[in-house]
């Protein structure tokens, strides 16, 4: 692995603020590229779309710099990018304390099997783990279907998450720029059906459009 490497993260997008993807307002990244090929993925631009390749210097300082609580890291995989999201993390947390909620295709189980996988987790203060499974879709707020499971990995959110989570409905925002639509949270079963209007008329996966 070269420090260039390590210095850059390949990234889909990214959103300053937002409270649909975790608890208090939280900057979120939108990794770029996954091994899954979950049926009916809620997050296809992140695996076929565009991406930039974002120095982790340029990024911990913006998020140091923005008014989130915490990140919470999605994709596309998380795992794939370990050493530059380490190097995020902690480049962040040197300036600020930050919670990291990151959500993932590999199960917890798998992770910890992996000694560069494992390596990521004690950063982590929940996790969000498993495939989408299009059958188990079941509404339940900020978690894609019901074999996914929600780990807290440190105490940071345990309070706050009971109430965010348990009692919660799932909300999301379509939000469209003018050349790019962009689908931030978890999205109920109307809110998908929206999204793939979307997708349907303007031609394909790619959210630029
Ligand atoms: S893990 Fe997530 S991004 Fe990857 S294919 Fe499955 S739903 Fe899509």
């Amino acid at each position: 692995m070269s420090m260039y490497e390590k210095s850059i993260l390949k990234v889909s997008h990214v959103e300053e603020s937002t409270t649909l993807l975790g608890p208090y307002n939280r900057f979120v990244i939108w990794v770029h590229g996954c091994c899954f090929n979950c049926e009916g993925c809620l997050a296809e631009n992140t695996k076929n779309g565009s991406y930039e390749e974002l120095g982790i210097d340029m990024l911990s300082q913006q998020i140091a710099n923005s008014s989130c609580e915490g990140i919470t890291i999605s994709g596309g995989e998380p795992f794939l990018q370990v050493p530059a999201l380490l190097k995020l993390i902690r480049s962040v947390r040197e300036i600020r304390d930050i919670g990291v909620i990151v959500y993932s295709g590999f199960e917890l189980a798998e992770l910890k099997r992996n000694d560069e996988t494992a390596a990521l987790l004690p950063e982590i203060d929940i996790l969000i783990d498993g495939r989408y499974i299009k059958e188990l879709d079941d509404n339940r707020a900020y978690i894609g279907s019901s074999n996914q499971r929600l780990y807290y990995l440190s105490s940071r959110y345990i309070n706050i998450g009971k109430e965010y989570y348990e009692t919660g409905k799932r909300r999301a925002e379509i939000k469209l720029t003018g050349i790019q639509a962009v689908l931030i949270g978890v999205p109920s079963h109307n809110v998908l059906k929206i999204w793939q209007d979307i997708k349907e008329k303007n031609g394909g996966i790619n959210n630029d459009f």
